[in-house]
Order: structure tokens, then C-alpha cells, then sequence
């Protein structure tokens, strides 16, 4: 048995052979939001396996608890098991389908994708088009259609020339679309796929607590790791928190883009997003134990972006929130990330686990009085302000 002790002398081995296998074995699962029973099974068979008891939301949410020597103040680590996707609008009359996006994503990145429709008779195969999609019909007209949702169109392979085709397949309005992930697992590290948020971040938890695992990791505090099924349309973690959990660490993507300070390679510690700024002390502790640990990291504020840190403050749950992000090119896009990223958060998840709990108050939810409260630097800065002699 290792305490936290050994592991501050010890770099943590991370499997990377593990992650990318579960990597791999999520992004085979369909799971837009809304239709992701199947990944759910698949995570908590694999929690299961790896000796967790696994607590199950009506829905679908994921809690698992990993004892530590105390209940509270318990962590948390939370990722999204949903993904973008699409839903059918209408039954169009050219037999093909008008869709609606799930989660924001751009019609312009859907265009060529290939798809399944999951319809009450079965799955169907087929692929998303702009409506001018034929070159020798339309000439340079296919350049200058507009982009977006209804400028789109489910081709479905199977015989549909009509609307009431398209009803005898058993196709109807509300059926859930997902978009093939096509991955591509490069030897120089790089991961390019659709679906990577967040896909990445849940097997980059596994690969964490498996570590754990295998290395008999023993913890101050009780730990949970959580995965939500409903972080693209905003729920994320409401539902699945127990009042144990004083902070919450959540693996989500980054956005490494013109005017970003993420990068595809170490831990991206994200300051604020759309929802303000995270936990102060939970922040600076990441921060801290990354330094401590070797771990590259680099700091980032997001403008559009909410995650499942979010979602648990809007709930209402009084948590200390951070947000552990993996660099992705072209998010909600033509994303693609780099394994280092990964193995970096990994590393750092085992670490933030097996770590002293600093804030013994927040064994309970309120405590009288301000003992044991925490402080925010406000003292002056002290400034050299000798000029350099050479
Ligand atoms: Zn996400």
C-alpha cells in the first residue's frame, strides 16, 4: 500500500496502452445526448471491473465512490459520457431528412459526415448533405449555398424516395442522429476523431483510477468519480452530486484556437468560462500539484464554453469547482488532441486525489464562524526596484 507520501517521490505510471483502449471502445458506443444507456453500461462495467461500486441516476449518471480513510470533504471528478448529434426535424418529401443539431455545433462540420439514424424498426446508415449537393446539377451554386441546420439534409441508404417511404422504414420526427466519430490514433500521439470531447476526458478518468487501482493508491478522503449524459444541452452534473462532495474537478476540453493560451500537449488549467471564474483555492492547488509533480501546465480563460462544473453550481450544490482541460484543435469541429494532454491530466487526477485535504472546513457545508476559513492574497507584491547592474 502506497500512501500520498510515496507517491510525491514516484511519477505515476499511467497505462497509456488502457487509455487509448477505452479511448477507442467509447468512441465506438454512439452517445449523443439523450441516447446514451449504452455508453452508460459500458462505464459502469468497466468501473465494476475495476472494483467500484457503481450508483446509478434514474437517467443514467454515474457515481462511483472510491473510499478514502474519511467520507467527507469527498472530491469529485466529473466528465460528459454525451456528445453532439442530431435530431430528425421533418419527413421531407424527397424522402430525405431535415435535422436540428443536440449540443451547438456547426452545420458546416456535419456536411459529408456519415451517420445512423436510430429508428423504432432499427438503425439506418446514410449521410448528412448540403442541399445542393450534386456538382453537375448545381455548378458553382454548391459554393455559395449558405450554411446551417436547414441548409442540410440526412441522405438515408435505404429505399426512400418519399415521405412514405421514409415512414414504412419506421423513421420519425424526434429520432436520434449520431455522427460517426471516424477516429484516427496516430503513432506520433495525435488523436484526430469527432467526439473527443468528452469522450477523451472520461477514459483519461478511467485511465486515473486505474492507476489507483493497481497501485493500491490510498487516500485521505473519499473520492467519486462521476459521469454526466447531459453536459452538451447544460445539465451536466446536477443531479448526480451527494452533499459529501466538497470539490469538483471537472475533465473537459479545452479550446486551443487564435487568442487561446490552451495547448495540445500538458494540462490545461482553465481560470473562468462563460459562468466566471472557478474555485480560487481548488484552482491554485491544481496548479500547485502540477508544479510539484513535474506536469506541464499552462493556464486559459474560455469565453463560450460551460461544463459540468457549471451545471452543479446552477443546481444549487455549494461545491468548489475546477476545470482540468485537454487542448482540442477545432472544438466542436474537426477536433483533434494529443495523448500527452491525456496522461498529463491522468497523473495529475491520481495526485489531486492522493493529496492532503487543505480546507479541513469543508467537512461540512457551514461551519460557524470564520475559524478554519479561508484566506485570498491581498498583501502588497514585493518589487526589486534596483536597477539591473549589467
Ligand atoms: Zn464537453
Amino acid at each position: 500500500m502506497f500512501c500520498h507520501h510515496y507517491l510525491m517521490e514516484f511519477a505515476i505510471q499511467i497505462d497509456a496502452d488502457y487509455l487509448v483502449a477505452r479511448l477507442k471502445a467509447l468512441l465506438a458506443i454512439p452517445s449523443p445526448t439523450g441516447f446514451t444507456d449504452e455508453t452508460v453500461r459500458y462505464t459502469a462495467r468497466e468501473l465494476q471491473r475495476l472494483g467500484l461500486e457503481v450508483v446509478l441516476t434514474r437517467r443514467g449518471a454515474i457515481r462511483a465512490r472510491r473510499p478514502g480513510n474519511a467520507r467527507r470533504p469527498a472530491r469529485g471528478i466529473v466528465s460528459h459520457l454525451d456528445t453532439l448529434g442530431a435530431q430528425v426535424k421533418l419527413l421531407k418529401p424527397n424522402g430525405r431528412l431535415e435535422l436540428v443539431s443536440i449540443g451547438h455545433w456547426s452545420a458546416r462540420f456535419a456536411e459529408g459526415a456519415r451517420v445512423s439514424v436510430f429508428s423504432s424498426k432499427g438503425t439506418y446508415r446514410g449521410s448528412i448533405l448540403p442541399l445542393k449537393a450534386s456538382g453537375h446539377t448545381y455548378n458553382e451554386e454548391v459554393d455559395t449555398q449558405p450554411t446551417g441546420w436547414p441548409h442540410v439534409e440526412m441522405r438515408v441508404d435505404a429505399l426512400a424516395r418519399d415521405r412514405d417511404d421514409l415512414v414504412q422504414l419506421g423513421i420519425d420526427v424526434g429520432d436520434i442522429v449520431a455522427v460517426d466519430p471516424a477516429p484516427e490514433f496516430l503513432d506520433n500521439g495525435f488523436i484526430v476523431s469527432r467526439h473527443l470531447d468528452d469522450k477523451a476526458g472520461v477514459a483519461t478518468m478511467l485511465a486515473a483510477l486505474e492507476a489507483m487501482q493497481r497501485l493500491d493508491v490510498q487516500t485521505q478522503v473519499d473520492t467519486y468519480w462521476i459521469f454526466t449524459i447531459g453536459e452538451e444541452v447544460g445539465v451536466g452534473a446536477s443531479a448526480a452530486l451527494v452533499a459529501d462532495i466538497a470539490s469538483l474537478v471537472a475533465v473537459d476540453n479545452g479550446t486551443t484556437a487564435p487568442g487561446q493560451n490552451s495547448s495540445e500537449f500538458g494540462v490545461t488549467l482553465a481560470m473562468a468560462d462563460q459562468t466566471g471564474p472557478f474555485d480560487y483555492h481548488l484552482s491554485k492547488k491544481l496548479f500547485e500539484l502540477c508544479g510539484e509533480h513535474d506536469i506541464p501546465v499552462q493556464k486559459d480563460v474560455f469565453r463560450f464554453y460551460r461544463s459540468d462544473a457549471a451545471s452543479a453550481i446552477e443546481a444549487g450544490h455549494d461545491v468548489r469547482t475546477a476545470l482540468l482541460a485537454f487542448g482540442v484543435d477545432a472544438s466542436h469541429g474537426y477536433e483533434r488532441i494529443h495523448l500527452n494532454a491525456l496522461i498529463s491530466i491522468a497523473r495529475l487526477l491520481v495526485h489531486y486525489a492522493a493529496s492532503e485535504v487543505q480546507i479541513e472546513r469543508d467537512a461540512t457545508e457551514t461551519a460557524e464562524g470564520l475559524k478554519g476559513f479561508t484566506h485570498q492574497k491581498m498583501s502588497q507584491a514585493e518589487q526589486d526596484l534596483t536597477p539591473d547592474e549589467d
